[in-house]
């Protein structure tokens, strides 16, 4: 059994090795020829949370485009992790162009962020002197496209939220679309989990792109404890507990999903756990990406096995506007 695991994943990557080249290459000329696609404006609800008016905002900042292989995995979920990420590497298709959202949710008791978007020094060739080889690797598979004035701070400031109002941020993980504008909040918490620490440097985080050694990091896997009827870790953001912050491995190893039970139904913030709504399921097709495809399963299974909530919210779901207003009616 385990000869046989071997010689298929051998196969594999001679395969993959073979592409790797000619891919890094057609695909950095294909994302250099993607026309701009700016945000649309901000989409908001309020909700009621143990009867207190609680406002959730959809903030748009900037667009990603991925490869094929990267948002619907093109070997078997049961491929290692490097073989998959060997195989978007090799991908030379550039798939369709993807919002990134940011949710603001305006709590009596401060106002929270679930994730931190992209920022236009991405594009920056010298933003990466630190790490060169790094950023063109990264780059040669994620295209962000966000102006100064689509980032996190501007589009807060055009809702009238400065930085100092951000109490906390949670990060889903620590892709480089999701900690763009983490430095711009040096007052907030700033939640992820020690797993993603650990892994920072096998999941491309570049956490020196946007951090300081006074950023006040916090983890929810180690601060955090069991959750009442929850199978994960987690720590409530609020006093009533009902704005919590769970470690949910398999997108990454750290990776978080936010739960916000409204009056009216719970709200789930999953990030990348699946790029759409429609994805939150063990049917349908899942990102190549994930460092733990069995995890996103078992996440997904669970999520389904309970009666619908009022939304999942992932942070690519073209979707976003008219699920929240659903959610919000
Ligand atoms: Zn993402």
């Amino acid at each position: 059994m385990r000869r046989k695991f071997l010689r298929r994943s051998g196969l594999l990557l001679a395969a993959l090795l073979l592409l790797l080249f000619g891919g890094l290459l057609v695909g950095r000329v294909r994302l250099a020829g993607l026309p701009a696609l700016r945000s649309g404006p901000p989409v908001e609800v309020t909700l009621q949370v143990a009867g207190q008016p609680v406002r959730v905002i959809a903030v748009q900042t900037g667009t990603v485009s991925i490869k094929g292989c990267h948002h619907d995995g093109c070997l078997p979920e049961w491929a290692p992790y490097p073989l998959r990420f060997a195989a978007i590497l090799a991908d030379p298709s550039l798939g369709a162009r993807m919002p990134i959202w940011s949710y603001v949710i305006v709590h009596p008791e401060g106002v929270h962020v679930v994730d931190a978007g992209a920022t236009p020094s991405y594009n920056d060739d010298s933003s990466w002197a630190p790490e060169r080889v790094t950023g063109q690797l990264v780059r040669s598979f994620i295209r962000l496209d966000v102006t100064a004035e689509e980032a996190l701070p501007g589009r807060l400031l055009a809702l009238g939220i400065g930085p100092a109002e951000v109490r906390a941020i949670v990060l889903t993980h620590q892709h480089i679309d999701h900690t763009g504008a983490v430095a711009s909040f040096p007052e907030a918490d700033i939640w992820t989990t020690g797993a993603e620490e650990d892994a920072a440097r096998s999941i491309g985080a570049a956490p020196w792109r946007w951090r300081e050694p006074t950023t006040r990091i916090r983890r929810v896997d180690e601060e955090g404890g069991a959750r009442d009827g929850l199978p994960w870790k987690g720590v409530a953001l609020t006093s009533d507990g009902r704005l919590e912050a769970l470690h949910t491995p398999g997108h990454t190893p750290g990776s978080v999903t936010v739960r916000l039970r409204a009056d009216q139904g719970e709200l789930w913030f999953v990030g990348d756990t699946s790029f759409r709504a429609v994805d939150v399921s063990p049917e349908a097709a899942t990102a190549g990406i994930h460092t733990d495809v069995s995890a996103v399963r078992a996440l997904q299974t669970w999520l389904r096995a309970r009666p619908p909530p009022r939304a999942f919210l992932p942070a690519h779901d073209e979707r976003v506007p008219e699920t929240l207003v659903d959610a919000g009616s």
